[in-house]
């Protein structure tokens, strides 16, 4: 199904990847559980031999969330409640749900009485990361996910099965790397929209079949350019969406040289150390090594620090954020992160997102004005 996509292809699916999902259930006779963001260890479901697909929102109107969920809830958690509610209500077997913020807290029961007769399970995993007790806590929560898959399942998994999906997982992972870094020095071989369609899909399809799409496309690449006129930038936020935001990139041309998206980069950053003998443990090790994440965490300048430190790396020329209208986490984070920038002289673009609102007239005229002033300004 998802094994020989090119590019175009690929992007198609990243737009909407839930009909070939359901094509690819049918084919296949397996599973499918959806989560939501973030760190949920797909692995340890796949190992299953379920299907993981991380739940990202939808852009259709909402129907029945506005009642279920306040007005203020996020657009993400809003949009993905319809998304499993109303569009895709035959899909998912099952949910496996974190409680990552104020929002997602006990989430997981009004997903539990709307799905009555569907598989939702909870995972709690500590955003505190410095505190002794984190470590135990978070093997404690993936062996308790583990008892619960088999016990809804009828299975259990060997230390093979979780070998097996760490590997093709960690693949997966070092694949989009190999190609992010080539888009970083090559911004006309690989565009944003094309990178970053990449990196969304392999959070929802078969990252098994989709390596070997990303083996062919990484083998077929061709022209080199130096990318002498792109303005390398950073982009931060959770998710960046709609992916038409990286078509304005690439018409004005930014090149996205590093990120903080929890769909991009620190969804990398989380290959698991195959050659430890008990994977839980090595699946507990990377939830300590992952970046920044928004919603509470140990280090409040953690933001500042890593946003320094790629801008830095990366020779970049601007900070862009993306903002999620109604996250209170980043609501708390953003004015901070403004005078921080500003602080250190790092020159910083806010876009505001809504799932339902697929205009993006206003972000295109204030993204425009931005780099054009700073293009004038020669920075
Ligand atoms: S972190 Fe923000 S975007 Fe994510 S669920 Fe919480 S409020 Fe919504």
């Amino acid at each position: 199904m998802w094994e020989n996509l090119d590019f175009g292809q690929a992007i198609e699916y990243a737009a909407d990847p839930y009909a070939s999902i359901r094509a690819w259930k049918n084919e296949t006779g397996k599973k499918v559980v959806g989560s939501t963001l973030a760190d949920v260890p797909e692995e340890v479901i796949y190992a299953f031999d379920i299907l993981p697909v991380t739940l990202l929102g939808t852009h259709k109107p909402l129907r029945k969330a506005p009642s279920l969920l306040p007005d203020n809830a996020c657009s993400l958690a809003r949009s993905n409640l319809e998304l499993a509610l109303t569009y895709e209500n035959d899909l998912f077997d099952g949910f496996v749900l974190p409680q990552v913020c104020d929002t997602t807290q006990h989430m997981c029961d009004i997903w539990r009485i709307n799905f009555p007769d569907t598989y939702v399970e909870s995972i709690l995993l500590p955003r505190q990361v410095d505190r002794q007790s984190a470590r135990y806590w978070v093997k404690e929560e993936t062996m308790r996910l583990i008892s619960s898959l088999s016990q809804w399942t009828g299975k259990s998994i060997t230390p093979d099965d979780l070998k097996r999906s760490v590997a093709i997982h960690n693949e997966n992972k070092r694949l989009l790397s190999e190609l992010y870094q080539i888009k970083r020095r090559h911004p006309e071989t690989i565009t944003n929209k094309q990178l970053f369609s990449l990196l969304k899909l392999s959070m929802q399809v078969d990252k098994k079949e989709l390596n070997e799409s990303l083996k062919k496309i990484r083998d077929g690449l061709k022209s080199h350019s130096d990318g002498r006129n792109h303005v390398p930038v950073v982009l931060t936020g959770i998710t960046c969406d709609p992916l038409e935001i990286f078509d304005l990139f690439d018409e004005i041309e930014l090149n996205v040289v590093a990120d903080t998206l929890v769909t991009g980069s620190r969804n990398l950053q989380g290959i698991v150390d195959e050659d430890k003998s008990d994977l839980v443990e090595a699946l507990m090790e990377r939830h300590f090594r992952r970046g920044f994440f928004s919603p509470i965490h140990d280090d409040v300048f953690k933001n500042v620090e890593a946003l320094k430190a790629l801008y830095k790396e990366y020779s970049a020329k601007a900070v862009v954020y993306v903002h999620i209208e109604f996250c209170e986490s980043e609501e708390y984070d953003v004015p901070d992160l403004k005078v921080a920038m500003k602080k250190e002289g790092i020159p910083f673009h806010m876009l505001v997102t809504e799932y339902q609102t697929l205009s993006l007239s206003h972000v295109r005229t204030r993204l425009h004005a931005f780099f054009e002033s700073l293009r004038e300004s020669g920075r």
